[in-house]
């Protein structure tokens, strides 16, 4: 048995119940084996695979809060401390009933290559609990951030460990977070990022991770000789990183056709007015569906589907596992021809392996989607340094940081001749970092 599967094994069998942390894993070291192989003696030696996938910690609590009838509600909190070779752990809190540890293990540990990719100084860690902010008033919200900041405020701090926001976290939430942590620990430091502009944030962070997943697609099209003017575009979800990925696409001169949230999608053939969505989204906190109540001409399907509207690009932004084997085929069969992941793993194993096999342009989340955290690392550099970049500067760091990662991701995959296929490219390049720090740090993790 290689050293990869047996590692794959090892993890199922000490792991038991968490389906998506073993199925991270195994498309992690699937596409790792080229370079594992290569060397082997090295890696066995220093048991580095076997330290890989073990998280540094993994922090569990209790969130007691009040509810407005005066109930006492109990959640589930975690922290997921995955990996701090090259950097403190960074990676988002997520909010939303279907959290479990398993789920954040997934997370925290795509989050350590991901990082890495970035070129900057950040380890690998994901956070959340299974609280649904979901029609909850603002002060429910904002007793549940206090009890949980409580609680994670001993864990975290601006060398430790920066949680930033992810589903169901957003701006609000930052803030009753970032509140609760300074009056505990009595630090005005950057500890959180995507703060409020006015209290340590970052210019462009809001825009970030849906700006710099169409930075990337266009820096990929571009280089096999097309480009995204004209094109037409599915983008699911209709949270943070799908309006921003919305939004850039639509500058640079795509349609984007449909866009979703969980209980079904919208079809403009005219093209997604945005503001509209902005509105629904951002203020409201309303449906997608409003969408098709306003528009005349548009179209509300309840349920799943988004992905059998024709389209050139497909931009799956709302969460892990939306677009299975069926729809890959679907999208192949109506034309599409290029998919970026803003979503974390939002394509299944089976989807992936398709888009590989039938040349489908494929940008994996963990490269695509890493302009989010790539500028929460700016942030966390502009609180160090005491003062804010103007957006243009935050933008184009973006832009050229995005550029870099396709370059590393695309390099890789020709180094190891497998050009083109962009998974493996973005986990051998995200890899070899990580390795190499902690094979330098000895045995301490
Ligand atoms: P938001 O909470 O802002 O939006 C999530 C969107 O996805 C909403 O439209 C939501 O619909 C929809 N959604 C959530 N769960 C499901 C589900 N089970 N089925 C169908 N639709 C669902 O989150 P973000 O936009 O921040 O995050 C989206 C994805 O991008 C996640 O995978 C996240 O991990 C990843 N990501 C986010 C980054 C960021 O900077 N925000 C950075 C890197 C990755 P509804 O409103 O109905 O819940």
């Amino acid at each position: 048995m290689s050293y990869t599967e047996e590692i794959y094994e090892r993890v199922v069998a000490q792991n038991p119940g968490e389906p998506e942390f073993h199925q991270a894993v195994k498309e992690v070291l699937d596409s790792l084996k080229l370079v594992i192989d290569a060397n082997e003696e090295k890696y066995r030696e220093a048991s580095l695979l076997e330290r890989l996938v073990e998280p540094e910690r993994v922090i569990s609590f209790k969130v007691p809060w009040v509810d407005d009838s005066g109930k006492i509600q109990v959640n589930k909190g975690y922290r997921v401390q995955f990996n701090s070779a090259i950097g403190p752990y960074k990676g988002g809190l997520r909010f939303h009933p279907s959290v479990n540890q398993g789920i954040l293990k997934f997370l925290g540990f795509e989050q350590i290559f991901k990082n890495s990719l970035t070129g900057l100084p950040i380890g690998g860690g994901k956070g959340g609990s299974n609280f649904d902010p979901k029609g909850k008033s603002d002060r429910e919200v904002m007793a549940f951030c206090q009890s949980f900041m409580t609680e994670l405020s001993k864990y975290i701090g601006a060398d430790q460990d920066v949680p930033a926001g992810d589903i169901g976290v957003g701006g609000r939430e930052i803030g009753y977070l970032y509140g609760q942590y300074k009056r505990m620990r009595g630090l005005y430091e950057g500890v959180l990022t995507g703060k409020g502009l006015t209290w340590g944030g970052s210019l462009v962070r809001t825009q970030a991770t849906g700006y710099g997943l169409v930075y990337i697609l266009d820096a990929m099209l571009k280089e096999h000789d097309l480009e995204l003017a004209g094109k037409t575009v599915l983008v699911s979800g209709s949270g943070n990183v799908a309006i921003y990925a919305t939004e850039k696409a639509q500058q640079l001169g795509a349609k984007v056709v449909a866009m979703s949230d969980s209980n079904g999608y919208v079809y403009d053939p005219e093209g997604i007015k945005l503001d509209l969505v902005k509105e629904i989204k951002e203020v409201r906190r309303g449906r997608i569906k409003e969408y098709a109540d306003m528009v005349p001409g548009a179209v509300y399907t309840e349920g799943k589907g988004i992905w059998n509207i024709k389209c050139d690009i497909a931009l799956p932004c709302a969460t892990q596992n939306e677009l299975n084997l069926d729809d890959a085929k679907i999208l192949k069969a109506n034309g599409c021809f290029a998919v970026a992941e803003g979503a974390n793993m939002p394509s299944t194993r089976e989807a992936t392996d398709f888009f590989l096999e039938e040349g489908i342009l494929f940008l994996p989340g963990k490269a695509s989607n890493a302009g989010g955290v790539g500028t929460s690392a700016l942030e966390m550099c502009q609180n160090s340094m005491r003062l804010s970049w103007t957006f243009e500067e935050v933008d184009e760091k973006l832009q050229r940081m995005m550029n870099d990662i396709y370059i590393k991701i695309s390099d890789a995959a020709k180094r190891y001749g497998v050009e083109g296929n962009y998974v493996t490219g973005a986990n051998i390049a995200g890899f070899e970092k990580v390795a190499n720090a902690m094979l330098a740090q000895g045995t301490a993790l």
